[in-house]
């Protein structure tokens, strides 16, 4: 096993193996027009918010929050048609994704995902010492099941990832997809829906007891709360058990459950935000139709496109330089010169679509 080294004078090293994370963030530059990180464009309900900021009034942040998070995940539950126990919570899907590999990965275990897909997939295996099993999807990026079946006999990994609507990709896997690779994976399957709203289909009917499969959800994007950074998992009970046991003491804070519960009682308005946001997603794919780029068909809140006269990277550089900022994922594997452009209120797209228009016409 490696050995922490120390130089004289010198802070000691941190793990070798570490995932850099450069390579992954996107840049938090100051635009006019962000679209580079598929949050919602528009706040939540003012209503909400006034709520919000009485309630807080009565929460007692001298003492602990709720270790079990139980209104919160009672409420979640309600959403979902199942009780509390079947309801994971943590500070964001992605802490969720961690406490999955803590938990079910580690060393000695491997992480199954299938590019290209969610780039935090790989990154939080790494870091929590999983190996990583890397299939691939098929060209048009849905699932290859006889590949699905290939990385699981060979890697056994103890989780399998998959994403649907797959980031950055957009596309939404289908029901009968999902069952089968359910079927051939030997450890647990973690369907990540992070943009399931905004899909025609969810993976949310197949958890059942004894199944070892399991969903996850965020409040980043249709709930329009990335700034409260809560996402949770959808499951059987014995998996949500094997969670709490990795998850940190008292790691769900008072005021994200009050937040987080009282936004669940909005859903009418956040449905409102999330048609709106899908009828603009077509119409920008029907705009898209029009130019010189090749797109992928989305089912989530965002669209991957590859501009065909222009190289992606530079089309990026050109956009930041007219102050819209995109995803620039031209470097990511199998998506060569891709770019990833996030839905924004029908002014964002339009300012987009036309800086676009300029950088490729
Ligand atoms: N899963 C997917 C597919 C995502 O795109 C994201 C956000 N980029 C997350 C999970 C994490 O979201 P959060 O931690 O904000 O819940």
């Amino acid at each position: 096993m490696a050995k922490p080294g120390r130089a004289r004078g010198m802070l000691v090293s941190a793990r070798a193996d570490l995932c850099q994370l450069e390579g992954y963030h996107s840049p938090q530059i100051e635009v006019a027009v962000r679209l580079n990180t598929n949050e919602s464009p528009y706040p939540p309900p003012e209503r909400w918010r006034d709520e919000l900021l009485e309630a807080l009034s009565s929460v007692q942040l001298h003492r602990y929050p709720d270790r079990d998070a139980t209104a919160l995940r009672e409420a979640i539950g309600d959403l979902h048609g199942v009780g509390p126990e079947q309801i994971f919570c943590a500070n964001g899907s992605n802490e969720v994704i961690q406490s999955l590999d803590l938990a079910y990965g580690g060393p000695g275990r491997s992480v199954a995902l299938f590019e290209p897909t969610y780039a935090m997939h790989r990154h939080i295996a790494v870091n929590t010492s999983s190996a990583v099993a890397t299939g691939r999807r098929q060209e048009d990026f849905s699932l290859d099941l006889s590949e699905i079946a290939r990385v699981a006999r060979e890697s056994q990994p103890a989780l399998t990832f998959l994403c649907s609507p797959n980031n950055p990709t957009g596309n939404a896997d289908s029901l009968a997809e999902i069952q089968e690779a359910a079927a051939v994976v030997p450890g647990l399957l973690v369907v990540d829906e992070a943009y399931g709203q905004f899909a025609p289909r969810s993976a949310l009917p197949l958890v059942a007891a004894g199944s070892p499969l399991v969903v996850l959800r965020t409040f980043s994007k249709t709930w329009a709360l990335a700034g409260l950074r809560l996402g949770y998992l959808v499951g059987p009970a014995e998996v949500v058990k094997s969670l709490e046991r990795v998850a940190l003491p008292y790691h769900l804070d008072a005021v994200k459950q009050v937040a987080g519960k009282l936004a669940l009682s909005y859903s009418a308005e956040m449905q409102e935000r999330v048609s709106l946001i899908a009828e603009q997603r077509d119409k920008l794919m029907a705009a898209l139709d029009e130019l010189p780029v090749r797109y992928w068909h989305s089912d989530a809140n965002f669209i991957l496109f590859r501009p065909e006269r222009v190289e992606g990277h530079k089309v990026w550089e050109m956009l930041l330089d007219r102050s819209v900022l995109i995803r620039d994922c031209s470097s990511w594997p199998g998506l060569q010169g891709c770019l990833r452009v996030t839905v924004g209120t029908p002014d964002e797209n339009s300012v987009f679509l036309n800086a676009l228009e300029d950088c490729i016409l």
